[in-house]
């Protein structure tokens, strides 16, 4: 069900603790983490604890919580002492996600392109 934990979810075994993660901010409502695949110098994904499978549904469903996310997208940034950074949110896998629990990438530290790939 959607907000509730998935057994088959990565980022919800992060979450629990389950599956091991270099975390570098935690809230009530939020974790954020090192990407494992950094794209830039500075590549931290920023997710909700609860479950929902993209950045709209979590916004529908908890908009309270996505608001949450985005202001920890922009602490991570000031964490880095950076004001030029980028957030993302890939939707759909012909957009690239591949993780279907709802997750910012924040990019910072190098060149950001206009328009993104
Ligand atoms: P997306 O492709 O937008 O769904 O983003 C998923 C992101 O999760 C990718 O950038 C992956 O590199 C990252 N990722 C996958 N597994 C892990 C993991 N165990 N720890 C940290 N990041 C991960
Ligand atoms: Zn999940």
């Amino acid at each position: 069900m959607a907000g509730q934990p998935q057994d088959d979810c990565l980022f919800c075994k992060i979450v629990a603790g389950e599956v091991p993660a270099t975390i570098v901010r935690e809230t009530e409502t939020t974790v954020a983490f090192q990407d494992i695949n950094p794209q830039a110098p500075t590549h931290v994904l920023v997710i909700p604890r609860v479950h929902y499978p993209d950045a709209a549904s979590l916004a529908a469903a908890a908009p309270e919580v996505a608001a949450d996310v985005l202001r920890e997208a922009g602490q991570v940034a000031a964490a880095h002492d950076t004001q030029s950074y980028r957030i993302v949110f890939n939707t759909g896998s012909g957009a690239g996600q591949t993780v279907f629990h709802a997750h910012a990438h924040v990019l910072a530290g190098r060149g950001l392109q206009w328009p993104p790939g």
